[in-house]
């Protein structure tokens, strides 16, 4: 026989449950992933090495790095809020520990890149550096983005541990990444550049965040974001200026990733130097931003 106390301890501990359940529940419920997020972005994809320390560990198509050194790891980009498991069994896959990830930076500060970022944080104790013009946009869960935001929070807020501002260094252990700003697409866009040894040479690698243009406004309508027509501008400008060897991208497509590497392919970091790739998709987003200026293409 259950005591009258006891049956009230139980009662006010059911209470108590069902409380802070619908208060998790309600807590998720404020993040909304836009619903027109293609479901093969997100799907599982086998993790592989690019070149050197730098490894493919993002999903089909949100693209996330690993980037390995002596003294841990550092992770570009998170996918959506459940590519969380998909990017912990990838590193894992590759005999890396997920754990021993120490900076976690982002291309841009857009919930298909910064989903499961808060998470991983909480789990590794990593410092996230962020490119000092994104810093608001990922403390507010990207509710203020002038585009995707609404006010409404697309992924879990975080605040960075350290801001980064054009041209900033980032190095752990013997690797040393090169910040380039590169806005537009968000506010704090942004490119990596770093020096990549294997057996048989040293390449360039860009991590690129190529300048898509997000919103449907004219321009000079985008209240939120008055210098996006001169960033945008900017940004083309510098990309086109860029020297390197391997290009990689914030999404597979962008890079054509999945013409370039089959699952089952071995080592083959020739197959992503593509220069005339990255200058094609220059043009064409060139041409976009001519179009959304002028009204028309330039040429
Ligand atoms: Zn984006």
């Amino acid at each position: 026989m259950i005591s009258t106390s006891l049956k009230l301890t139980i009662s006010s501990l059911a209470i108590c449950l069902t409380l802070s359940v619908s208060h998790l529940r309600s807590a998720a419920q404020n993040i909304v992933e836009p619903k027109d997020t293609p479901s093969d972005w997100s799907k599982p994809y086998a993790p592989f090495c690019i070149v050197g320390n730098v490894y493919y560990v993002g999903t089909y198509d949100l693209a996330c790095y690993l980037i390995v050194t002596e003294k841990g790891n550092i992770l570009i980009n998170t996918g959506l809020a459940n590519s969380e498991q998909i990017i912990g069994d990838n590193i894992k896959k590759l005999g890396f520990k997920l754990s021993d990830t120490k900076i976690l930076l982002t291309t841009q500060a857009h919930y298909d890149h910064m989903g499961a970022m808060a998470n991983i944080k909480k789990a590794t104790g990593a410092k996230v550096l962020v490119n000092v013009n994104d810093a608001q946009v990922m403390k507010d869960g990207g509710s203020s983005d002038y585009a995707l935001g609404n006010g409404v929070k697309t992924y879990a807020p975080l605040n960075p541990d350290g801001l980064l501002r054009d041209k900033a260094l980032i190095s752990l252990g013997s690797t040393r990444l090169v910040m380039l700003d590169h806005p537009g697409h968000t506010k704090g866009s942004c490119s990596y550049m770093l020096a990549v040894k294997d057996k048989a040479k040293t390449y360039k690698v860009l991590i690129a965040n190529m300048p898509t243009i997000v919103t449907d406004k004219k321009f000079n309508e985008v209240d939120a974001y008055p210098n996006i027509e001169k960033d945008y501008a900017r940004t083309l400008k510098a990309m086109k200026a860029l020297s390197f060897d391997i290009w990689l991208a914030s999404h597979a497509n962008q890079f054509n990733l999945h013409q370039k590497h089959k699952p089952s392919a071995g080592y083959n970091p020739t197959a992503f130097v593509d220069k005339k790739g990255y200058e094609k998709a220059l043009a064409d987003l060139q041409r976009a931003f001519d179009k959304k200026v002028l009204g028309k293409p330039s040429n």
